[in-house]
């Protein structure tokens, strides 16, 4: 057997213990004599396995009894949809900063109930910073955010004060990777293909008084409240996917929580932007002040070297580091699973191939 280091933007990595414990249960979990994909959603051990996941996300973020986590599908880009069906309000009007292709894809579903207000916009520069000026409409039933955009690299280093408008963060690329206060959010959701399992799980955290508000005609499946009530069993959940979730909780837990993920993700981040900035050949397309700990992309000087280090990166079982196909070049997406030696082995690579590409 030999693995690679897959530096996937989504889905991505999983922690090595984590994959063991999961092959070591498969066909028989904690004497129960099936396979976790073979159980009733409503059975005891099932039970304890999502209330166990449910717990050890609430320590590990710190989510108070003020909010409701759900376990649900359909991926941070159903939740695109959701939140408006659930979050307006009388006026109808949602502000957004627009920082990529995710928070565009999110303004594409808003615009289709409600009146979208853009309070920023990182556009002007090719979205490779983040607008620290915004203008919110006093009359927003909401704010969205991405905290964290995948496809540009950049990262939110100031969470925004909304003040009385909820405010609504989509965390998919980095939920869990550094440290966050949730009582500065209204909702918090996440696809959980980044960083926290398999794809087919997409946690939301929102706010007790935000849970409810859903207009009359919303269908009831895509109501929070309906999700809410049932404990994330309103119909089968993607058990599968929660149990592995359950486990890189677990994982985090013991190496200290997502402080010390912040740690190893600072250091592991600070490697790969310590040599593209003494490099002569790579490039960063982002502002330094809100580089990504997360998606870092880089590029050599023509397409024909990023295509020549994309492929010999890959019979040097670095995997997966072409840049989104908008952006070009090359990004490496540097998650919580992704070990420091994964980067390491990135730069040295990146180190020789400046040295025999001059
Ligand atoms: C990957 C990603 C999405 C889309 O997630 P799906 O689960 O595929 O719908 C949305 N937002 C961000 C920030 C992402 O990184």
């Amino acid at each position: 057997m030999s693995r690679v280091y897959n530096f996937s933007a989504g889905p991505a990595m999983l922690p090595e213990p984590v994959l063991m414990k999961a092959a070591e249960e498969m066909l028989d979990y904690n004497g129960s004599g099936m396979s976790v994909m073979e159980m009733s959603h409503r059975s005891k051990v099932y039970l304890s396995i999502i209330e166990n996941a449910e717990a050890l996300l609430r320590k590990l973020m710190h989510i108070s009894d003020d909010y409701t986590v759900l376990f649900l599908q359909g991926g941070a880009s159903q939740q695109f949809a959701m939140i408006p069906m659930n979050l307006l309000g009388g006026n109808r009007k949602v502000d957004f900063i627009h920082t990529g292709t995710w928070t565009k894809k999110a303004m594409t579903e808003a615009k289709l109930v409600a009146n979208v207000h853009v309070a920023a916009s990182s556009e002007d520069k090719n979205f490779s910073y983040i607008p620290e000026n915004y203008t919110f409409s006093p009359d927003a039933d909401y704010v969205h955010i991405c905290t964290n955009n995948t496809i540009e690299g950049t990262v939110f280093t100031h969470i925004p004060d909304t003040g009385n408008i909820p405010l609504v963060a989509d965390m998919s690329s980095n939920i869990m990777s550094e440290e966050i206060d949730v009582t500065k959010f209204g909702l918090i959701f996440a696809g959980a293909q980044k960083n926290l399992g398999p794809s087919g799980l997409t946690v939301v955290i929102v706010r007790n008084d935000l849970v409810g508000k859903h207009g009359e005609n919303t269908p009831v499946f895509f109501r929070y409240e309906t999700h809410a009530k049932e404990k994330s069993m309103y119909n089968t959940p993607p058990c599968y996917s929660i149990y592995i979730a359950g486990l890189v909780f677990e994982w985090m837990d013991q190496l200290g929580g997502v402080k010390a993920m912040e740690e190893i993700n600072r250091e592991k981040a600070q490697i790969l932007y310590d040599f593209i900035d003494e490099s002569e050949m790579f490039t960063s397309p982002v502002d330094p002040r809100y580089r990504s700990l997360m998606n870092i992309p880089f590029a050599a000087p023509n397409d024909e070297l990023n295509k020549k280090f994309i492929s010999e990166a890959g019979k040097a079982g670095l995997l997966t580091l072409a840049g989104h196909r908008s952006v070009g070049g090359m990004r490496a997406s540097i998650y919580n699973a992704m070990p420091v030696e994964g980067v390491r082995k990135l730069v040295a690579f990146m180190k020789k191939f400046e040295m025999e590409n001059k």
